[in-house]
Formats: C-alpha cells, sequence, structure tokens
C-alpha cells in the first residue's frame, strides 16, 4: 500500500509499506477513505509540533470502510462505514482513571505519536471504531473529527442556553466551535480580524460579529453584554490573548484555552483571583465521535461546507505545496482514496 511519510519536518515522501494485517481478535482492518488535513498537521509538517516524533505518518482526522474483522469483533462488520478515534490512552494513569484519557499521562495520539491516516489501510481495535451514516460522504465525514475538538471546548466552558459566549477567532476552529454553539441556544459574539471570516461567521448565523482591528473590541463588549462575556474561547491562540480574555470575560466566568502554545503570556493573577475567573484548557475530544454523529443523525449539525479542497491522495505532495502557497481560500484540505 501507499502512504506518505514524513521522514523529518519539511521532508515528505510518498512510498510504499508493509501490507497491514490485523493482530489481535478484536481488532479490525479499515480501508482508508478520506483523511483531512489539520492545522496540527500542518505544524508536524513544518516541525513546529511541540509534540510529534518522526518519522511519522500523520493524520488523525480518518474515515474509511471495515474490510476486515478480527474474530471476536462485536462493534462493526465488514462494510460499515466509519470514523477511527485519534486517542490511545493507557488506562492507568489518574485522568484516565477518572475518566478523561484525552488528557492520559502516556497519551498517544495517531498521526502525532503513532502513525496515522495518510495511508491507504490502518488497522486499529474495534472500540477506535465509530459508525457513520451511510447517507454522509466521506469527505464530509472528516469534519467530523474537528466537531468533536469544538463539542470538547462546549463541554470544558459548560456552555449553557443563559450564557453569552466570546469566540476569538474565526479560523477554521472557530468556526467548528461556532457551530457546536449554535445546539447550545446560547448568545455567541465572535471576533476576528478578517472581514472575510466574520462574513462566514455570519452565514452560520452569528448575530454579533466584532473585527477588532477595526473596533475597540473591549468597548464593543461591554456594549453587547454589559459585564462581559460569561464564557470565553481561545481559537487565536497568541501570546495575548489570554491576557485579554482576562479583561474581557465577566466575573465568575470561564476561559477556555485551546492552542499549543509555549510562548508565555503575561497574565495578571489579579485578574483570575478578583473575578474568580476558571481558565480551563481543552485538549482534543473525551467521547464526543458519538455525540458529534447524534447530532449530525438528527439533523441539529451540518458538516457540509466546510471542506474547501478535495485532492487525491496520489496527489498528496501538491496538497502540501498548495498549504505552503498560503492561498487564503484554503479552508480545509481532505484527501481522497
Ligand atoms: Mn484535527
Amino acid at each position: 500500500m501507499k502512504q506518505l511519510l514524513t521522514e523529518k519536518p519539511r521532508v515528505l515522501k510518498m512510498m510504499d509499506a508493509a501490507e497491514q494485517g490485523i493482530a489481535s481478535p478484536t481488532e479490525v482492518l479499515v480501508k482508508i477513505k478520506a483523511a483531512g488535513i489539520c492545522g496540527s498537521d500542518v505544524h508536524i509538517y513544518n516541525g513546529t509540533s511541540p509534540v510529534a516524533t518522526y518519522p511519522r505518518v500523520m493524520g488523525h482526522e480518518i474515515v474509511g470502510v471495515i474490510a476486515e474483522t478480527g474474530k471476536d469483533v462485536t462493534k462493526v462488520k465488514t462494510g460499515d462505514h466509519v470514523i477511527v478515534e485519534q486517542i490511545l490512552s493507557c488506562g492507568e494513569c489518574y485522568p484516565c482513571k477518572i475518566g478523561r484519557p484525552n488528557i492520559c499521562c502516556n497519551l498517544k495520539v495517531r498521526g502525532v505519536h503513532t502513525d496515522g491516516g495518510y495511508r491507504e489501510y490502518i488497522t486499529a481495535d474495534q472500540s477506535a471504531m465509530h459508525i457513520l451514516p451511510k447517507t454522509l460522504s466521506f469527505t464530509d465525514a472528516v469534519m467530523i473529527e474537528p466537531m468533536s475538538i469544538a463539542f470538547q471546548a462546549c463541554s470544558r466552558a459548560g456552555v449553557k442556553k443563559e450564557d453569552t459566549v466570546f469566540v476569538l477567532g474565526a479560523g477554521a476552529l472557530g468556526k467548528s466551535i461556532i457551530r457546536a454553539l449554535l445546539l447550545s441556544g446560547a448568545t455567541i459574539i465572535v471576533a476576528d480580524v478578517e472581514d472575510k471570516r466574520l462574513e462566514e461567521a455570519a452565514s452560520l448565523g452569528v448575530k454579533h460579529l466584532i473585527n477588532s482591528k477595526k473596533e475597540d473590541l473591549a468597548a464593543r463588549l461591554q456594549e453587547l453584554t454589559k459585564w462581559g462575556p460569561s464564557v470565553s474561547i481561545d481559537a487565536a491562540g497568541f501570546a495575548g490573548s489570554l491576557p485579554l480574555l482576562t479583561d474581557v470575560t465577566c466575573n465568575a466566568g470561564r476561559i477556555i484555552t485551546m492552542a499549543f502554545l509555549s510562548e508565555p503570556s503575561q497574565v495578571q493573577q489579579l485578574k483570575i483571583t478578583a473575578k474568580e475567573l476558571d481558565i480551563r484548557g481543552s485538549r482534543l475530544q473525551n467521547n464526543k465521535f458519538e455525540e458529534v454523529i447524534a447530532a449530525y443523525n438528527a439533523g441539529n449539525i451540518s458538516l457540509e461546507g466546510a471542506v474547501s479542497h478535495v485532492v487525491p491522495f496520489s496527489d498528496a505532495l501538491k496538497a502540501f505545496e498548495m498549504i505552503d502557497s498560503g492561498d487564503p481560500n484554503i479552508k480545509k484540505i481532505v484527501f481522497s482514496f
């Protein structure tokens, strides 16, 4: 089978690899049909991921068809359409014991610490399989993974319909968060520095939009909320974003961080203490695939329209050249197999 190997940062090779085989009675073989390129894959490609190891087959947004099942597999059958869970956890550490395997102390993520989906077949335990409706295209199904990340952020924030949620950043992550927030009935405010992204947020149904390059963000938030948003989600992730959010978020509010930013942020402890702010990280997702699939099946979320480019896997190198070009029309590239 073909695989795209990242030998080291910026060195990609399309090469032949040994066929995958089922290694345990509860494993399945998945014929991959679509795999997304995520911002974190671009970091791995560029050598700016703080967690990835090389050489690596990237890809954690993996959709396919069950090609073969081990003899004790009961969860799926040959021909089922599936999305593959990206998290591998130890089950022994404190977070695993309290039901938070997404932050396992020995966490491995497919496509990051272990080989992922930029190849024609993958084997995994049946527990990693989530069955998809056959009416959903493989390409759009890839969006379930980014949506699961957004669901996790909303869940970490404990968003309720009474909340006013401020989303900083309307890029790919921000837009997935908006799609997830629309389910909650909460009031949504979105800020970005690009009008084009704000227009996209508006087309999803967001009414309160702020161009923070042209407008005074703090003043607009005060005007819209009086006391400040009760929840702020950082979908921009720059060194100044956390201090900004501790400034604008309401007393007793929750702030969600999502970036893998190693640059320090200068935050006044005063703001956190005096306002009793909860600053919470949100990483990957915890049991959110089934929630996203259920919301899709119920007609409550759309997954369509988020993928901007579909590239045949055989042209995978070209896709990374497109990313290098910095074309602003590239929102989401998905490989088709
Ligand atoms: Mn992703």
